[in-house]
C-alpha cells in the first residue's frame, strides 16, 4: 500500500470513528452520575430483610427456621421464645450472612407469615467478612408481644 492510499484509508477509519461517537452523542443518555444521581430500585431484589407490617409495626417472624431449612446456603441463625400467654413464638435471635447468601429467593417463598422479603438495598459493603453477618432484629429493639402491648 502506497503512502496515499494509507493516509485514505487513516482519514477513512477516522471519519468512521467521528461517526460512531457522533450517533451516541444524540442517542438518549442511558447512564447516571452516580452518587448524584440515584437508579429506581423499585423493582431491585437486595439483601433480604424482615417486613415491618404496618398493622403491628413489627415483623411476624414466629422463629419456624423454615427459611432456616431451606436455604440451600446455610445463611440463618434463628433462635426464638413463645411470650407469656402467647399462642405463637417470635424471633429472639435473626441472623443472616450475605456472604454466603445467592439471594435464590426460597427463604422468602417459604416462610409461612410473608415476613422475609427482598430490600431496595444496593449499596452493601463490608471490608472484614464478620460484618457480612446481618441482625436483622436490629431494626426491631423492642418487641411489642414481650413487652405486654400486643398479644
Ligand atoms: S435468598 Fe437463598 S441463599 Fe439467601 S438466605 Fe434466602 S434461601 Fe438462603
Ligand atoms: S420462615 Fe419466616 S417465620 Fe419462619 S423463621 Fe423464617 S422468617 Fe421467621
Amino acid at each position: 500500500m502506497n503512502f496515499t492510499a494509507r493516509v485514505a484509508r487513516g482519514i477513512k477509519s477516522l471519519l468512521v470513528g467521528l461517526g460512531v461517537t457522533g450517533r451516541h452523542l444524540v442517542r438518549p443518555v442511558v447512564t447516571l452520575q452516580y452518587p448524584h444521581q440515584r437508579p429506581d430500585a423499585s423493582h431491585w431484589g437486595g439483601p433480604i430483610e424482615l417486613v415491618t407490617f404496618p398493622e403491628t409495626g413489627t415483623h411476624d417472624c414466629i422463629a419456624c427456621n423454615a427459611c432456616a431449612r431451606i436455604c440451600p446456603s446455610d445463611c440463618f441463625a434463628i433462635e426464638g421464645k413463645r411470650p407469656e400467654g402467647a399462642k405463637k413464638m417470635r424471633a429472639t435471635k435473626f441472623l443472616i450472612d450475605f456472604s454466603t447468601c445467592s439471594l435464590c429467593g426460597l427463604c422468602v417463598d417459604v416462610c409461612p407469615t410473608d415476613t422475609l422479603q427482598y430490600s431496595r438495598r444496593y449499596e452493601d459493603v463490608a471490608y472484614r467478612r464478620s460484618l457480612t453477618v446481618n441482625d436483622l432484629l436490629a431494626p426491631f429493639p423492642e418487641d411489642p408481644y414481650f413487652t405486654g402491648k400486643l398479644a
